[in-house]
């Protein structure tokens, strides 16, 4: 294959992979979307299910005072009722003392049945309004849920037509090349990119010259020591300067990717090195 036939191949393969590696993420992050309303939807129902707690505590009490209020009731009604049987005086006394007391304490369970029936509205009132409010908060997530699968779906057909693109142009190219392609268009999002005037213009550094000839000659894959793109030539129009930037201008290239820094010197070695510093030593080798 003609090198400017593999160069075109790796530029579509480069738009494809862009718009790919764009809705990898895009399928990654969605589900976050909903992440604020899901956590919104968790509190509602633990504040639900503690007050729901209280609730039933609550009602607790109040059946509690309703059971021992009828006990004094019933203590009471007795009472009255033998005093119609009364045949002394001190029994007189006794059932009429009972009455008071069971009187007394009547009134003194109906205040505290009155305040709790009262906390126990409150709670209910407090509970309905907490279901409508989980309720409306469902809906409407299981609603944002639907679009946003919706979403995903239509990213994922995207994607299954960029793969059967990928399929189209990848064949006939080196698979190592495509790659290292790959995870430089991951990282960087161009993964070729022309050199003007011996200026690579991914990282607009100098490239050396008897590499930046190379370049020009365009017989293999060539890879820039400084961003790791792949690299081919293009004339520059008349008047057009490219600007470029040095080492020492820029200081340390640590942003950049330097896992692929020495494949120049060797396409065909596969280096898998993380920590392949790329020094001034390799840089100038390019001169000789
Ligand atoms: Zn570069």
């Amino acid at each position: 294959m003609e090198m400017t036939e593999v160069f075109d191949k790796l530029k579509n393969l480069q738009n494809v992979l862009v718009e790919k590696y764009d809705l990898e993420q895009k399928i990654d992050k969605s589900p976050k979307q909903l992440d604020t309303q899901n956590g919104f939807l968790a509190r509602l129902k633990e504040e639900y299910i503690e007050k729901n707690k209280s609730y039933e505590e609550a009602k607790a009490k109040v059946d509690a005072l309703r059971a021992e209020l009828s006990g004094v009731e019933a203590t009471r009604e007795a009472a009255e009722k033998d005093m119609d049987s009364v045949t002394n005086h001190r029994e007189y006394e006794a059932l009429d003392k009972q009455i008071k007391e069971s009187k007394d304490k009547e009134e003194e369970i109906r205040r505290n049945l009155k305040d709790e029936e009262e906390v126990l509205a409150r709670l209910d009132e407090a509970l309905k309004g907490d279901e409508s409010m989980i309720s409306t908060q469902e809906a409407e997530l299981n609603q944002n849920k639907e679009a946003l699968d919706k979403e995903i779906q239509e990213y994922k057909d995207q994607l299954a037509e960029l793969s059967k693109q990928e399929e189209e142009i990848v064949p006939g190219l080196d698979q190592e090349i495509v790659y290292k392609f790959q995870r430089i268009i991951q990282r960087n999002s161009e993964g070729i990119v022309a050199v003007k005037n011996g200026v690579c213009t991914g990282c607009h550094m100098i490239l050396p010259g008897q590499f930046a000839n190379e370049v020009h000659d365009g017989e293999k894959i060539l890879f820039c020591p400084y961003c790791s793109r792949i690299l081919f030539h293009q004339d520059v129009a008349e008047g057009e300067v490219e600007e470029y930037s040095t080492l020492d201008e820029t200081g340390s290239l640590a942003d950049f990717d330097d896992e692929f820094a020495d494949e120049y010197e060797d396409s065909e070695a596969v280096n898998n090195d993380e920590d392949g510093d790329m020094d001034d030593e390799k840089s100038l080798s390019f001169e000789d």
